[in-house]
């Protein structure tokens, strides 16, 4: 059982199925009855990873520059969207719920379905539920002025499903919710096909966005007075700037770890296949560059990486872990992994527990297999029951809890730099992260402003998180 203390870790995984993070939560719309809502407000509710997150904050963007505001609840808003995941099929049963709970209540709201489950069903959506106004993929955001002109003249069914494009979204205004560390995308998309992902499908091909305007943004944001930023990307390492400059992944985190006032750069997620020696490289002579790198396994199986594609074996990624051990910094390793995929026999599990044995990470983002429309693997044979697959998932994270729980035992003494970013008021702790990404919840004397680096020696650890207290 985790200690009282241990309140979970965060990681720039993209692990949670929903995040509404764009407008606090809310009640469900059933329980709201429809109001005379400002036709010009708008709720933007978010599932998924950190890149829905953060092309939500572009949508609002757009949306705030036609004059649009936001609100916190649904039956304040004229316009309710949805910006959507389809990676796993819970989460996408959890956005036709909440769309369902609008079939009679609707009336005089324009709904709008954005997104990877936008982007799979699409037409579809509008026959399912028939209240629905708008449904736009991801890769079409950048039409998203055109479509809001249409509904806004009355036009009840505008779709934006466009996938070949070598556009990457770009918007004159971004809404930042988070206080202290600043999104950039630097790549849309994906050229891989791994067989159980909808990524290809639903974001489209793989682009990636020119140096300039990536290192204008961290410009930008620096002035306004962020110090971490975050590069995103489906594989984010894959990065080939467009432009003359021609800068590679390496060159670019350089490039952004070099504007002034920025002081921690972090990106994610990595593929294991474009991991090379140079990025450790990098990060060891950089001090803003921060020591964790999250790089999704899957599997610990070569046979099963195989039927996933991949791209690499399990040899393969257990040398890259290597370069990455033998770096200079006590680098952070964090990955995600899947079980029950089809065929995966009881040895493909073991090789997967023996992996997390060899590569230590600091935390696994761990999901059963999930079928889904459009994947190679959908119709595989030898699915594996679900029954089995749970269990083969609670004896993974268990696994992993203790790897853990025996990691941060050697955190208790040592003192870490970190940036505060929240407040657990009923605990009088404060919270921060260090460079490695872990939390820790530290008491001070000092009232201390969010946003703020101290300095803060660990007093106790747990598997997801350590307690320390501050250190003047
Ligand atoms: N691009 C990243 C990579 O190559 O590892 C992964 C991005 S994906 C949005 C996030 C994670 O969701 C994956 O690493 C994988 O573990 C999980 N995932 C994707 N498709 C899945 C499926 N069909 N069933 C279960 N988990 C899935
Ligand atoms: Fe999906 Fe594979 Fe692309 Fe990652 S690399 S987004 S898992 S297809």
């Amino acid at each position: 059982m985790n200690k009282p203390f241990d309140i979970g870790i965060d990681s720039l995984s993209s692990a949670s199925e929903t995040s509404t993070l764009t407008i606090s939560p809310l009640p469900e719309p059933s329980q709201i009855p429809a109001s005379d809502a400002s036709p010009k407000s708008f709720y933007l509710e978010t599932f998924g990873c950190q890149m829905n997150v953060h092309d939500s904050e572009k949508v609002s963007g757009v949306l705030l520059g036609r004059g649009y505001h936001a609100v916190k609840t649904p039956s304040e808003a004229g316009l309710v969207l949805y910006n959507t995941c389809s990676i796993r099929e819970r989460a996408a049963q959890k956005v036709f719920a909440r769309i369902g709970d609008w079939k009679t209540i609707s009336n005089g709201k324009v709904i709008g379905v954005l997104g990877c489950l936008a982007q799979q069903e699409g037409e579809e959506i509008f026959e399912r539920a028939p209240w629905v106004s708008l449904v736009c993929g991801s890769a079409s955001y950048r039409r998203l002025p055109e479509l809001i002109d249409q509904i806004e003249s009355g036009n009840r069914r505008v779709m934006g499903l466009d996938l070949d494009t070598d556009e990457t979204f770009e918007t004159e205004i971004t809404r930042r919710d988070n206080l202290f560390r600043a999104y950039i995308t630097i790549i849309e998309g994906c050229d891989y096909s791994c067989a159980y992902c909808v990524v290809p499908h639903t974001r489209g091909p793989e682009r990636s966005r020119p140096s300039d305007a990536v290192l204008a943004e961290a410009r930008r944001l620096a002035d306004a007075g962020y110090t971490e930023i975050q590069l995103l990307g489906q594989t984010v390492n894959s990065y080939r700037d467009p432009s003359p400059r021609g800068l590679d992944f390496v060159g670019l985190l350089r490039a952004v770890a070099e504007v002034k006032g920025i002081r921690r750069v972090r990106f994610t997620t990595s593929h294991p296949n474009d991991f090379h020696r140079e990025i450790i490289d990098a990060i060891d002579e950089t001090p803003a560059l921060c020591d964790h790198i999250h790089l999704p396994v899957q599997s610990g199986s070569t046979p099963i990486l195989r039927a996933m594609r991949r791209t690499y074996t399990r040899d393969e990624y257990l040398e890259k872990i290597s370069w990455i051990r033998a770096g200079r910094r006590p680098y952070s390793i964090t990955s995600d992994a899947i079980v029950g995929f089809p065929g995966e026999t009881e040895k493909d599990f073991e090789d997967t527990l023996s992996l997390l044995d060899s590569a230590q990470f600091d935390a696994v983002f761990a999901f059963t297999y999930s079928p889904r429309p459009n994947t190679p693997a959908q119709h595989m044979p030898d699915a594996i029951p679900e029954e089995e697959k749970s269990r083969r998932l609670a004896v993974l994270l268990e696994h992993q809890r203790q790897i853990q729980a025996k990691r941060n035992e050697i955190f208790v003494g040592q003192s870490f730099e970190l940036l505060v970013d929240g407040r657990r008021t009923k605990r009088d702790q404060w919270a921060g992260r260090t460079t490695c990404n872990r939390i820790v919840n530290f008491t001070t004397p000092r009232e201390i402003l969010l946003g703020e680096y101290v300095q803060a020696r660990v007093t106790q650890a747990g598997p997801n998180s350590l307690v320390g207290e501050q250190v003047f």
